[in-house]
């Protein structure tokens, strides 16, 4: 499998040439050549562990890993013991057990993982890929990342105690929740820098940009990034559409709906490429909080991407985008893998304009793809948590609720609607405890998280002063 750029104008490039990078060199993002079509395999699939299932989807997209070694890697990543934060202790086993609420709506547990979040899922699998693809080529990265919250902790912990890999985590001085900041400082890996930066996010986002356009410290440091889209992520993600799907149907006739709460599309953009590979999702519904550029483009056909300071900060703080990273991926898609017409819409979108599809060759193609889309406020969400946990005595996190109360719009008779559970409550307390007036349940072994002992540099929002931790420590 090669994979080329949605802007065309990069060389085709085998899985491992791309894992270690970001951007393709053209400025697009990567995409395999073409989507293996697998709905004759499907009725072998169903059953088999998720493990071996991530083995068989994710060896159709990376063909230059021996399989043994990715078979290794699969199982190694794919744990109960890793993935063993689930409301029923007794269905880790499945990775991400599937709860039913009522006949046809269910929840994906996917934030059972060391940092409670769906990251984890994908992230896990990127710390193990690494640290192999590093050994094999005798080579080290040093990985550079602002974080709010989410991203950063899944980081550090899929890399903690990796070799050849140090990775050196910006957050803002004092503006995550205790238990964010109890999380990420108190690991005690030699190879995980927490610096923290006295000014806000953008200030930590500034400097990781800083560092990435200084092409000579970049390269002398062996300056690295995992974010979201980064394609082993999205690949590894494509597993629990499957893994969701046979959870929630009998024979493979059947059709699904999946929920996506969303902030920058990747979640959602492995719902579209299983159902691209002939996954039978009759419907993606694409759920946003108040900032809602996605909703606003699946109802419109106008794709309009605001600005940082026009971005809501809001109680679902992992969907609060102003520009969704992965978008580029579908829209490649639907203007019919046209590279010219990605650079076009890309010329305004890159220079702070918008573009529409609604009118015009795409404006018809654009419902082949089974996406609907909603959004949910902070009423909605405190409503909708409060309901969840008066009738079936569930307590879900906030994302989670804005993916359930989108759901419910689009439900259709007979066919199964799957939300994907992006996050546990206990990272979102505050929320909870407006919307629910009690604190969230948290896993026994994360009581009193806040009291360890915790590592972090405090530095001021100064280029010169990150770049000098970084030249210590290697
Ligand atoms: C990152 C995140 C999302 C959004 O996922 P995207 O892939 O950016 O669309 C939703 N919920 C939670 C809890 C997250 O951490």
């Amino acid at each position: 499998m090669k994979y080329i750029s949605t802007r065309g104008g990069a060389a085709p490039q085998e899985f491992c040439d791309i894992l270690l990078g970001g951007l393709a060199p053209d400025g697009g993002l990567y995409l395999p050549e073409s989507y293996p079509q697998v709905a004759d395999q499907l009725q072998e699939w169903r059953g088999l562990s998720y493990a071996e299932l991530a083995f068989r989807i994710l060896s159709l997209f990376i063909t230059d890993i021996p399989a043994a070694d990715l078979k290794a890697i699969c199982d190694k990543t794919y744990t109960a013991q890793t993935y063993r934060w689930s409301r029923d202790p007794a269905k880790a086993g499945d990775i991400v057990p599937l709860t039913t609420l009522e006949p046809d709506f269910h929840l994906l547990e996917l934030s059972n993982g060391p940092t409670l979040a769906f990251k984890d899922m994908a992230m896990q699998l990127l710390g193990n890929l690494f640290e192999y693809v590093l050994d094999r080529r005798g080579e080290t990265i040093n990985i550079l990342g602002a974080t709010s919250g989410d991203t950063g902790s899944a980081a550090e912990y899929a890399m903690r105690g990796k070799h050849n890999v140090r990775v050196f985590m910006l957050s803002p001085e004092g503006k995550m929740s205790a238990f964010q900041r109890a999380q990420m400082y108190s690991l005690p890996d030699a190879n995980i820098f927490n610096i923290a930066v006295r000014g806000m996010f953008d200030d930590a986002q500034d400097i990781v940009k800083a560092v990435s356009n200084d092409a000579e410290f970049k390269a002398k440091y062996k300056i690295g990034a995992v974010n979201s889209i980064n394609w082993a992520r999205v690949a590894a993600q494509i597993v629990y559409y499957f893994k969701g799907y046979f959870e929630a149907t009998r024979h493979n006739a059947e059709k699904v709906a999946f929920c996506v709460p969303s902030g920058n599309f990747g979640n959602i953009c492995a719902g579209h490429i299983a159902r691209m590979m002939g996954l039978p999702i009759a419907r993606l519904v694409l759920a946003t909080n108040e900032n809602d550029v996605l909703d606003e483009f699946f109802r419109s056909g106008i794709y309009r991407p605001r600005t940082t300071a026009e971005t809501h900060i809001t109680s679902s703080p992992s969907m609060d985008i102003s520009k969704a990273s992965n978008f580029e991926r579908f829209i490649f898609d639907v203007v019919g893998r046209d590279a010219a017409t990605v650079r076009q819409l890309w010329s305004k979108v890159d220079t702070g304009g918008s573009f529409s599809l609604a009118d015009g060759p795409f404006a018809a193609r654009l419902p082949e793809y089974g996406f609907v889309s909603g959004r949910s406020s902070h009423a909605d969400r405190l409503a909708t948590i409060r309901d969840i946990w008066a009738r079936y005595g569930l307590m879900i996190d906030t994302h989670t609720a804005d993916g359930v109360k989108v759901a419910q719009e689009h439900r259709l008779a007979g066919l199964p609607m799957i939300v994907l559970e992006t996050a546990q409550a206990v990272k979102f307390a505050e929320t909870i405890r407006e919307a629910l007036g009690r604190d969230p349940v948290r896993p026994v072994e994360l009581e009193g998280i806040e009291s360890l002992p915790q590592k972090v540099e405090v530095v001021d929002a100064a280029l010169a002063q990150v770049k000098d931790i970084i030249v210590r420590h290697c």
